[in-house]
């Protein structure tokens, strides 16, 4: 069969062509009609399988455990032109799921290996390795994708990947006199994501639908015991395991630097937990438990990848070639009891922080700047770490607090009641490493609190 390994031959894609060649009772049904108004009409043509293989360029965001799943899956269906983007490196661990990798890849990048390997066994498709950080690339670079895929496992990264598409929206006024979102500087996301069993798979259009801020409350913040519980009251056997690992191995070994992928280390640290969860009649310190709470694993199912990425994939393929109606917005999978996968549609937040009109934070006026910076740290619509302010029109300067080299220059603001610097309803414009563009935060003054003169 000469012809199935020939890229350009008919046959190759027949079974893709019968997808886009024909017209289905599910094409421009649903979700294109309510997101889309005039709906976009699929008009059924050979020419959609040359686009999808010479002119639409789609980005696989990680190229781990779903990346190597996604990029096999979008070449095979016939994706000419793919770019992947990871800052890891192959790990002896990776290697029983990540399936493009071997034994002699060990050490090197994840996004090259991967890319060579599609590139090798899947003729006709162009594999572009990003070895880098997200954040390294510019807006320009994330404009030229017509989809974005992302098979990520932090969500500090999916916030991050979602603010930059969301900064892309230009937006023009409707015939109605709206603000609305200019479709054509939409870059539509898919995000898929697997916990054990579990995973998601979730679309999203940028200031369009549901962004991923603005559902960002359901993600629980990162569990942090606070230390006095690990080093007094432990009451898990997690808590003896990172007494091991964070207190006992640096007092025995001030100069050691703990390796936490090394046998021996963790061994050591498994020991000294099970002595500590003895001596508190705590039960379930085992060595693999160890290695999971000392190195923060995930269990990654290969299976659970396989499927989310297969669901990632056809997504990609339905918003690009506009075959069918996309999922509108959100699929659960839950593979433990079963197949379960129910879809749900999450809405728009009109106060999010990245795609709504602004936050609404109310604080007593005689707050110090410094404790509203902590609230904003605080509250689970924004989580910054290390924001920088400024207001229009404000009433020691627009600069509220900067950080870096300038940083000292505002430090005197810091103590300032928030009255002294700007007026109750003001809008700040806040930005933070950990989000690109700014956010828009209005602070009220909590009505209570205020004095009058
Ligand atoms: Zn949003």
């Amino acid at each position: 069969m000469a012809t199935l390994d020939d890229p350009d031959s008919a046959e190759r894609w027949a079974d893709v062509s019968l997808l886009t060649t024909r017209s289905g009772p599910l094409a421009n049904e649903g979700n294109y009609g309510t997101l889309f108004n005039p709906p976009v009409i699929f008009e059924p043509m050979p020419e959609i399988v040359q686009f999808i293989r010479n002119m639409a360029r789609v980005l696989v965001v990680g190229a781990g455990g779903l990346g190597c799943e996604l990029l096999k899956d979008l070449a095979l269906m016939g994706f000419g032109q793919i770019d992947v983007i990871d800052m890891d490196t192959i790990d002896v661990s990776n290697l029983n799921r990540q399936f493009l990798f071997r034994n002699a890849d060990v050490g090197r990048p994840k996004a090259t290996v991967a890319a060579e390997f599609v590139m090798k066994r899947v003729k006709g498709v162009t594999v572009t390795p990003h070895y880098c950080p997200i954040q390294e690339k510019d807006a320009e670079w994330y404009r030229g994708f017509q989809v974005i895929v992302m098979g990520l496992d932090s969500i500090e990264a999916r916030r991050w990947l979602n603010a930059m598409m969301c900064s892309l929206v230009r937006y023009e006024t409707s015939e109605a006199g709206e603000r609305v979102p200019d479709l054509t500087s939409v870059i539509p996301l898919v995000d898929g994501g697997t916990e054990g069993f579990q995973g998601h798979v979730r679309t999203i259009y940028p200031c369009v639908s549901a962004c991923f801020e603005c559902t960002l409350d359901l993600f629980p913040p990162q569990q942090a015991v606070p230390l006095c519980t690990i080093a007094e009251t432990p009451r898990s056997a997690a808590h003896c395991i990172l007494y091991a690992h964070l207190i006992e191995y640096p007092k025995e070994f001030p100069e050691g630097k703990p390796d936490k992928d090394d046998p021996a280390y963790q061994n050591w640290v498994y020991t000294h937990a099970l002595e500590r969860a003895k001596r508190f009649n705590i039960p379930g310190v085992t060595l693999m438990h160890t290695q999971g709470v000392i190195k923060n694993i995930i269990p990654a199912i290969a299976s659970t990848n396989a499927i989310v990425a297969a669901a990632c994939a056809s997504e990609a393929f339905k918003i690009v070639t506009n075959c069918a109606a996309f999922l509108d917005n959100n699929l659960m999978y839950m593979g433990g009891q079963g197949l379960y996968a129910p879809t749900f549609k999450y809405e728009r937040n009109a106060q999010c922080v990245v795609c709504g009109d602004g936050v609404v934070m109310t604080a007593a006026p005689q707050t110090s700047l410094t404790l509203l910076m902590e609230k904003m740290a605080e509250d689970p619509r924004l989580r910054l770490k290390a924001p920088s302010l400024s207001v229009v029109g404000g009433k020691k300067g627009d600069t509220l607090y900067m950080r870096g080299i300038l940083e000292t220059e505002y430090v005197a603001y810091l103590d300032l009641p928030i009255s002294e610097l700007f007026d109750s309803g003001a809008t700040l414009h806040v930005t933070d490493p950990g989000v690109p563009g700014s956010i828009r935060l209005i602070v009220e003054f909590a009505c209570e609190d205020i004095v009058l003169e």
